[in-house]
């Protein structure tokens, strides 16, 4: 039996977010709009996604000893993740800065913090929630050696859902280990490398399931995602609606999909609800402000 439905290792940020009439140029001071603070960072944005569907979430994340770090620790709880693999201290939470101009363009500066001391010994010291999760998610906002380090301490019949955002390339043990990687177009690019010979999502799907990974999704914004095994290359339709704000789809599809393939859905079944979940959350604003809860996802 497991504790856990997901098992979420990843980074969790505060977002800063002030709104100006035109973004600051070198050495220039401009006034902006009363300051919002909101949760973010991938990880916790997942774990968020997948506790209001309603899945047992756990999440492995490191925030500083401040006012960031405690308000991230009570958005985490009051949405119903367990905190308990929350790390405490060692640097100041994460935070992004980020500026929006009217038309919603925006500069955005990231003090990794806390999440970059996220360290491989702290996985390994936190091999219990390993075994009593029976799917770990993972993200690129903490160091990668952290994240090999996941995939040393996976029990050995759970599965590893991994989106390499912000992309790299990744070495051949971690792409071995992914059941399914799940990308965007851009993240595509950048982990085929020299590989990326063509255009087609549906190469690039291929070339990225001959790198190693069980299985591979690709997800193309309103034009829904690609999933691609050993049994071939499928696509998953997209839901029509009004996007508003598209921050944090990719995350909530991600925390989506991994859930259902925990609770036994095949990888068609899991995108394809994971496409429902991700079309929810651009019809309202924010990241995890626009995540569904199960109820709502059957009602689109
Ligand atoms: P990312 O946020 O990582 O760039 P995508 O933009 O591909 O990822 O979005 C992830 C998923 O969210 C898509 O596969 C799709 O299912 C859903 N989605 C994103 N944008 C829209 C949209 N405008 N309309 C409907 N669904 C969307």
């Amino acid at each position: 039996m497991y504790d856990y439905d997901l098992l979420v290792v990843g980074s969790a940020n505060a977002d800063l977010v002030i709104g100006v009439e035109r973004r600051p140029g070198a050495g220039e001071t401009v006034l902006g709009s009363d300051l919002a603070v909101h949760p973010g960072g991938k990880g916790a944005n997942q774990a968020v996604a997948a506790a209001r569907l309603g899945a047992d979430t756990a999440l492995l994340a490191r925030v500083g000893d401040d006012v960031h770090g405690r308000m991230l620790l009570h958005s985490l709880r009051a949405a119903g993740v367990d905190t308990v693999g929350v790390l405490v201290g060692g640097a100041p939470t994460g935070v992004a800065l980020i500026t929006v101009d009217p038309s919603g363009d925006n500069s955005i500066v990231v003090s990794p913090g806390a999440n970059s001391r996220l360290a491989p010994e702290d996985i390994r010291a936190a091999g219990s929630l390993f075994h009593a999760s029976r799917v770990v998610s993972a993200q690129l906002e903490i160091p990668l050696e952290t994240v090999v380090e996941v995939v040393r301490c996976m029990a050995p019949e759970s599965r590893l859902v991994l989106n390499p955002s912000p992309p790299r390339p990744l070495p051949r043990e971690v792409l071995d280990a992914c059941d399914p990687l799940i990308v965007n177009e851009h993240e595509a690019r950048v982990v085929l490398g020299d590989a990326c010979v063509s255009d087609l999502p549906e190469d690039w799907a291929r070339l990225l399931l001959a790198k190693g990974p069980r299985s591979v999704v690709v997800t193309l914004g309103a034009r829904g995602a690609l999933v691609a095994s050993a049994a071939g290359v499928f696509r998953v339709a997209s839901v029509e609606v009004e996007a508003v704000d598209t921050t944090g789809a990719g995350d909530a599809f991600t925390a989506a999909l991994a859930w259902r393939l925990g609770t036994g859905a095949d990888l068609p079944e899991a995108a394809s609800y994971a496409a429902r979940v991700g079309a929810a959350a651009v019809t309202k604003r924010g990241a995890q402000e626009s995540y569904p809860t199960a109820g709502e996802v059957e009602a689109l």
